[in-house]
């Protein structure tokens, strides 16, 4: 049988049939990623072949994993331990931010982007709570959503409080696997229980595959919306795997400043302090925003300071 995972704690899974059934399973064997040690080398968005065994208590068996198209990782802060593959196979991601309790902020929205360009996955803002935003908020949610719409992000504002753009939000995860990331309290949970059909009831289901004893808030967990549509959700998990960038192409990861990287002066230029600078250039133009500018020279020098 063929299936996708959508829960994983490393040692036994949840995977979901073709016809939307769910089985416990347990990995035939070992799977390697080479030169990467992971703690579970299965992960919620995995396509899997398994078959259905009748006895014991894991009634499944997974002995085929399917090529990933991508995979995020949260890599370990220690170099030898082991990294955590959070989620493959992810055609979308959603960032939940609010420009008013809490704010986020510019550099946790621009980071995630650059994560997101690394990854190479398509990504999307959700501004929500709008319910709470007076005229003048209003008007700058919109600059920023025009701002991040330029260089090919796409916004939509929203109230999960008011039900107020959730069909819309339905309308781009549409036949997508998709990604929700969030600092806490943005509203994560309240969009997922109004996109998600019969959440408690799918919950409930998963908790019952739970292990008694065993921590599982930081795995992933995958929602079926209808069965080409899912989300995945991350708790405990704010920010998409961080990537290690090298300096010299943390800028590659900048649509507007990708674009313009051949019209610098040095084919190595950082657009710190360089003359001839292209990216200086736009930003003086406010052709590129400065807080998009800001964000890259706080990534730019937090590198600097990790070497
Ligand atoms: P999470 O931590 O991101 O999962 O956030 P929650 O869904 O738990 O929401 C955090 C708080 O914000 C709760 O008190 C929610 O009731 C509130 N909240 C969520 N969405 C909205 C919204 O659209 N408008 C307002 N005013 N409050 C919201
Ligand atoms: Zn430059």
């Amino acid at each position: 049988m063929k299936g996708v995972v959508v829960k994983s704690t490393g040692s036994w899974y949840l995977v979901r049939d073709e016809e939307g059934k769910l089985h416990r399973a347990r990995l035939r064997g070992k799977f390697k990623i080479k030169g990467l040690k992971v703690s579970n080398p299965l992960a919620v968005g995995d396509r899997v072949e398994f078959e259905v065994e009748t006895t014991g208590e894991d009634t499944a068996v997974i002995h085929t994993i399917e090529e990933r198209e991508n995979y995020i990782i949260r890599q370990s802060t220690h170099k030898t331990a082991y990294s955590h593959i959070i989620a493959a196979n992810v055609d979308l991601a959603l960032l939940i931010v609010t420009l008013v309790s809490p704010r986020t902020s510019f550099g946790f929205i621009d980071r995630f982007l650059v994560t997101a360009e690394a990854y190479d996955i398509p990504a999307t803002l959700i501004f929500n709570k709008i319910d709470l935003y007076d005229e003048d908020i209003k008007n700058y949610q919109r600059q920023i959503s025009h701002m991040y719409a330029q260089i090919g992000y796409p916004s939509l504002a929203v109230s999960a409080a008011n039900n107020k753009g959730i069909d819309d939000i339905k309308a781009i995860l549409h036949g997508k696997t998709t990604l929700l990331s969030g600092h806490s309290g943005v509203g994560k949970s309240s969009l997922i229980n109004l996109i998600v059909p019969d959440l408690e009831l799918k919950t409930s289901e998963i908790s019952y595959f739970s292990d008694k004893g065993v921590h599982t808030t930081t795995f992933a967990e995958m929602f079926e919306i209808d069965p080409e549509t899912f989300v995945i959700d991350t708790p405990g998990i704010k920010e998409l795997g961080i990537v290690d960038i090298p300096a010299a192409e943390l800028s590659h990861f900048f649509p507007e400043m990708r674009e313009r990287l051949n019209q610098c002066r040095f084919n190595n230029c950082t657009h710190f302090n360089e003359p001839g600078c292209a990216v200086i250039e736009a930003v003086r133009h406010n052709e590129i925003s400065l807080t998009r500018y800001e964000s890259y020279l706080s990534m730019l020098h937090g590198q600097d300071n990790r070497k």
